[in-house]
């Protein structure tokens, strides 16, 4: 037993009304993956990620695979995808657990590859990121070139989304983000010209921007540039599903206040009697 007074109540119908009320807020028919990485930012994947399929979600984000079959055992009908791609030796179980891999380094094709031809499968959807400033992880844009031929040489692996990470959405500047979707728009020229964006059998999804994104109203300009390549627009949640606003620097939009306040955050202050 723990001996301090403290305690989490985490309620799952909160849960559900934000991921409703985030997807009232995106643009058009963008799809809200609920991202529940992390044993759901420590709320508990048992209860969040089929609190998210009640919800409406179609897509699930976790970081490994070992967190991805955590969530496919609990939500077996919804598309999985394995946020930090996958390590040598993990295919196989990307391929048992009908996960979806994010992939950016050519380790990653060949991995992937083998594990399709091992398990007799025809083929495997992946998703490209793109290093659009983040650093963090994704293929940068002079690197790209080798990728995409890969992925269109016929082989087992499906490009259906391309990916990118901001990691300014919450500076009210604006500017990082501007720098980004400018790289964003060079990488889908790149991925458009080899012939791989839209349309049928071509990466069908543009999955950008998270909390900050939904919650500053941003997401026209994500749902208009999918639109473009003839994608569609999906966006990643994740802290404001468990009732939390990114802090944005230096002013806090007018929008993001609102939104703050309609998240269903609730407090237990009360001590343990
Ligand atoms: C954590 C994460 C998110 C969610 O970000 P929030 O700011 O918590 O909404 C989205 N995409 C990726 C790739 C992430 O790692």
């Amino acid at each position: 037993m723990p001996s301090r007074p403290c305690w989490a109540e985490i309620d799952a119908q909160a849960f559900e009304n934000n991921y409703r009320y985030l997807r009232s807020l995106a643009a058009g028919d963008a799809e809200l993956l609920a991202v529940v990485k992390s044993d759901a930012y420590g709320h508990s994947l048992a209860l969040c990620a089929p609190a998210a399929v009640r919800a409406g979600a179609r897509w699930l984000g976790v970081t490994s695979v070992e967190e991805g079959m955590a969530a496919r055992a609990l939500c077996p009908d919804v598309r999985v995808l394995a946020m930090c791609g996958c390590f040598t030796g993990e295919g196989a179980l990307v391929v048992e657990h009908g996960l979806t891999p994010v992939v950016w380094e050519p380790w990653h094709l060949d991995e992937l590859e083998s594990a399709v031809w091992a398990a007799g499968m025809d083929s495997l959807p992946v998703h490209l990121e793109i290093d659009t400033g983040m650093s963090r992880q994704g293929v940068g844009l002079d690197a790209m070139e080798p990728l995409l031929a890969r992925l269109n040489a016929g082989g087992p692996l499906r490009l259906e989304g391309v990916l990118t990470h901001l990691f300014a959405p919450d500076e009210t500047d604006g500017r990082a983000t501007e720098a980004q979707m400018a790289q964003l728009d060079a990488a889908l020229e790149q991925i458009g010209a080899a012939g791989l964006a839209g349309s049928a059998g071509r990466a069908e999804w543009l999955s950008v921007g998270a909390s900050a994104t939904l919650l500053n109203g941003d997401t026209g300009r994500i749902a208009a540039l999918a639109r473009h390549w003839g994608m569609k627009a999906m966006l990643r949640p994740g802290l404001a599903l468990y009732g939390l606003a990114p802090q944005f620097e230096p002013d806090e939009p007018a929008a993001v206040a609102a939104a703050r306040a309609l998240l269903r955050l609730r407090h237990f202050p009360a001590p343990l009697k």
